[in-house]
């Protein structure tokens, strides 16, 4: 019989479950994803508060179709005597940890990009979102004291998602408006965070002013308060220490604390740049700037982008690449809320230095973006090739064509394709660290690069 705090839940809770996988063929029904465009989840702190109190808003998760995608909402609600607005961001963000504690139920993202799975044999086995309220309920309240009361609302009736949502963007919006303005010189500072560790073993984002979090959900004063209010968790403080190099973002105590948390794997983290020592990409991230060789610049492509890129590849394509808290030269994970930072890419040439971006993400950000250079910049309006690109730069005077003649880019035959292009002559795989398991001996390899001309992949047959 099941004892203690999650006894009379069906499924079991626990950080075991963190990094839990459901694929397609095992999942009862999706909530929010790719497939869906209206999905989010929200926390906001309040003064008045109906404590443990779980409203559904639409179907529960049993009379969903089954393999179907739905748009979905998560609100929640809290009260404490010691809460302030600021703490909202970092909050929220727990309910990407708190609920894949929960055996069966898996979530990815955050705020506008929730995707969350619920498997089969937990539906089998009487999950419902009642349920899953009650676990969060006990978890945020268990995890964080300073949270006195809490209620928590699932929406899964479209329209109440997409109404609710469009509240979501305005209070995110909001908050991310408060946090800029602050530089990195400014303070002494930083804050990191392992969250994205179940997934990403070696991934340690570093918050600064000016450099927003890849998931886009925790600010420099997010970290803050979630440092000062849970000093034991997966946000801490960061001391800068000596400054390597301010331009390129370098300091001794990020370093110091990179290589503690990446368990060695790295020593050195510049955050202003997708090429060298980058900062590390989890999975979380909102975006993709990508290299292209051809032309010397630099592309833009976020998780909501349905089409392809320049380069021929899709986000996902590109995710895969880039994840996994890695520094992929040329490939960086990063939120939208950092193309608004000023150090966006600052030893890399910033915005003078990148050249196609999708139309949605240009117009989110045109007011940041330098007037002289943002009409300047591509998107899949204008260009579909990297040949009509280079008449697109050229044409419009880009200031990358000013790179050209200093150096010139690669030549498009020359030009290295990505891990994941599509149909390459020969099929390259980059391996940095990749464990293969057979016969009860694991093999790791690091840093290799296998070439064939062929893969063949069969199943053993067993031996009777
Ligand atoms: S992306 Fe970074 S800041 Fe966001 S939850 Fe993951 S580790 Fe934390």
């Amino acid at each position: 019989m099941k004892t203690g705090m999650f006894a009379d839940i069906p499924v079991d809770i626990g950080v075991i479950y963190e990094g839990e996988r459901i694929r397609k063929p095992d999942m009862h029904v999706e909530l929010g994803g790719k497939k869906v465009d209206h999905k989010f989840e929200l926390l906001r702190v309040k003064d008045e508060v109906e404590d443990g109190k779980i409203t559904i808003i639409g179907p529960e998760l049993k009379d969903l179709k089954e393999g179907s995608s739905i748009s979905f909402g998560i609100c929640i609600e809290v009260a404490g005597k010691e809460l302030g607005e600021e703490m909202e961001g970092v909050f929220e963000r727990r309910v990407h940890d708190f609920c894949n504690y929960i055996e069966g139920f898996m979530h990815l993202n955050q705020r506008y990009d929730i995707w969350l799975r619920v498997s089969k044999g937990a539906i089998k086995r009487g999950l419902t979102l009642q349920l899953i309220g009650k676990v969060l309920e006990r978890l945020y309240k268990s995890e964080l004291p300073i949270i006195e009361k809490i209620q928590i609302t699932f929406i899964t009736d479209p329209l109440k998602v997409q109404e609710m949502r469009s509240e979501a963007i305005k209070i995110y919006e909001a908050r991310d408006a408060r946090a800029r303005g602050l530089k990195d010189e400014d303070v002494q500072v930083f804050y990191g965070c392992t969250l994205c560790q179940s997934f990403a073993p070696t991934h340690v984002c570093i918050i600064t002013p000016q450099r927003y979090a890849n998931c886009g959900a925790v600010s420099w004063f997010d970290g803050r308060a979630a440092a000062r209010v849970d000093p034991k968790g997966p946000i801490f403080e960061v001391k800068k220490g000596k400054t390597i190099d301010e331009f390129a973002g370098e300091y001794e105590g990020v370093n110091q604390v990179v290589k503690e948390k990446s368990l060695g794997e790295f020593d050195r983290m510049q955050l202003y740049t997708a090429f060298g020592y980058p900062h590390t990409s989890c999975g979380c991230f909102e975006g993709v700037a990508f290299c292209i060789p051809e032309v010397d610049g630099i592309g833009l492509i976020h998780r909501d982008f349905k089409g392809t890129a320049i380069n021929g590849l899709t986000f996902s394509a590109m995710a895969d690449s880039t994840a996994g808290g890695r520094q992929v030269d040329g490939f960086h994970g990063i939120s939208i809320e950092y193309l608004r930072s000023p150090k966006f890419l600052h030893l890399d040439g910033g915005w003078s230095r990148v050249v196609w971006m999708p139309a949605d993400v240009k117009e989110r950000v045109r007011d940041f973006v330098p007037k002289e250079v943002v009409d300047k910049i591509a998107t899949e309006k204008d260009t579909g090739t990297i040949e009509e690109l280079r008449k697109f730069l050229d044409a419009h005077a880009h200031p990358i064509t000013e790179r050209w003649k200093a150096a010139p880019a690669v030549a498009p035959a020359e030009a290295a394709a990505p891990t994941g292009a599509a149909e390459p002559a020969y099929a390259e795989a980059a391996v940095e660290a990749s464990p293969l398991a057979a016969g009860g001996v694991v093999l790791i390899l690091k840093n290799a690069k296998i070439y064939a001309e062929k893969v063949i992949i069969r199943r053993e047959k067993r031996k009777k």
